[in-house]
């Protein structure tokens, strides 16, 4: 009886182990699997960071703003250019209204997101603070928007590209207004000439010496207007080239070039009975820089004072002085008749005149030397400034390092 008992009991105690190790077995195959698993997960976890982190820096890598937005104006998906577009609002789960807040802009978004095929248009805004800090004239926008592959899941999706083109756009008006007003420019003493020539033509004037010689002398005036008007657009064309200024840098003596236009200028001193008083401390002041432009600019800037004030004698103070920071300060005062308050902030623009009469006779300047004035010190490092009391004074200021380098 106890020999069958202990045979049941190691045959129990036999089958334990068995069964032990069966759960051994089994637990061991299930923890592999679940490692396995695991392991599977943690790499798909890596993958699909990964993926996001490639995702994201491709979406952040455009300059443009992108946005993913479904059929209703959803947004899902921005990149980093659209979220500072947007000035940091709350823009994923937001409709394009509450992201965008410029109704042109919503407006056009929202109707592209309708249809099923890729829209692209540009978009003017006018006085709008769009994508700007504070509103601006214009800023100008291409939008690009077409329906993504549909994805059953998400619904129809569509993709919208906001590209800034502000500059070209700026770029492309001062163009076509610089074709224009140099046109008009041309055109107006081209007229004169022609008009001219036809009176010298049909109506005899030839036996009027006399005659004939009064129109020729306006003739010429008017052509050498046109050469003028030709030599300054190129050169405000060279210095507004977008490469920069192609400057031709020398060391030079700033006395020399005053002088030598004074010397130019004797004939219209003389016949206004201007005077000049013309000081520079010290007696010798070297500039490191163009000698072209610098003498282009100081030399309009001292012709406009005689030009602009032919009824009375003028008197022109030049001061040259050499500051500390080696900087020089130049200043170019007469006591003509001065330039309207209202007219100071538009003074440097291109073509731009305070009397725009336009007799024939007497030949208007062109509009373009305060615009080379500007360019050609700005492209020195400096800058001019301009005050005027009607009557009283104007002058023109340049503060310029006097080595570009410094
Ligand atoms: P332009 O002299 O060829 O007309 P500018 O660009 O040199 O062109 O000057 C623009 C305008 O500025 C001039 O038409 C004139 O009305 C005004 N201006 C410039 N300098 C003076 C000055 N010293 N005194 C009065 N008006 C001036």
């Amino acid at each position: 009886m106890l020999e069958v008992l202990i045979l049941i009991t190691l045959c129990a105690l036999l089958c334990s182990l068995i069964l032990w190790r069966r759960l051994i077995i089994q637990n061991n195959k299930a923890q592999a699997t679940y490692h396995s698993h695991r392991k599977e997960h943690n790499e798909v976890l890596t993958r699909t960071k990964s993926d996001r982190r490639e995702l994201k820096l491709l979406l952040n890598a455009f300059d443009d703003a992108l946005i993913i937005t479904n059929s209703e104006g959803v947004i899902q998906v921005v990149n980093e250019s659209c979220r500072t577009l947007c000035s940091g609002r709350a823009l994923r789960g937001n409709t394009i209204e509450s992201a965008f807040m410029d109704r042109e802009i919503c407006e056009y978004i929202n109707s592209a997101i309708q249809l099923t095929t890729p829209q692209k248009q540009k978009i003017i805004l006018n006085d709008s603070s769009f994508g700007y800090n504070n509103s601006v004239s214009d800023s100008a926008w291409v939008i690009d928007s077409a329906p993504l592959p549909s994805q059953e899941e998400e619904g129809n999706l569509h993709r919208v590209i906001l590209r800034d083109i502000t500059s070209e756009h700026r770029t492309d008006q001062i163009k076509r207004e610089f074709v224009a007003n140099a046109s008009h420019e041309l055109r107006t003493p081209l007229a004169i000439i022609t008009g001219y020539l036809e009176n010298l033509i049909d109506d005899d004037v030839v036996d009027s010496p006399a005659t004939a010689r009064r129109f020729l002398t306006t003739i010429r005036k008017h052509s050498d207007r046109i050469s003028k008007l030709i030599d300054e657009m190129l050169t405000i064309s060279k210095l507004e080239s977008g490469d920069g200024v192609q400057l031709s840098m020398q060391q030079f003596d700033l006395n020399e070039v005053i002088e030598d236009i004074i010397d130019r200028l004797s004939p219209m001193i003389l016949s206004q009975q201007a005077t000049i008083n013309y000081a520079c401390r010290p007696t010798q002041v070297t500039l490191s820089g163009d000698p072209f432009y610098w003498d282009q600019a100081l030399f309009n800037l001292i012709e406009n004072a005689l030009k602009q004030n032919t009824e009375t004698p003028v008197t022109i103070d030049i001061n040259i002085e050499l500051l500390e920071n080696q900087q020089v300060d130049i200043k170019i005062t007469d006591n003509g008749k001065g330039i309207p308050s209202m007219h100071l902030p538009y003074i440097f623009n291109r073509f731009y005149r305070v009397q725009k009469h336009h007799s024939q006779n007497k030949v208007k300047g062109t509009g373009l030397g305060l615009s080379i004035v500007k360019h050609a010190i700005e492209a020195h490092g400096g800058e001019i400034t301009v005050n005027s009391e009607p009557g009283v004074f104007t002058t023109f200021q340049i503060s310029c390092p006097t080595n570009l380098d410094s």
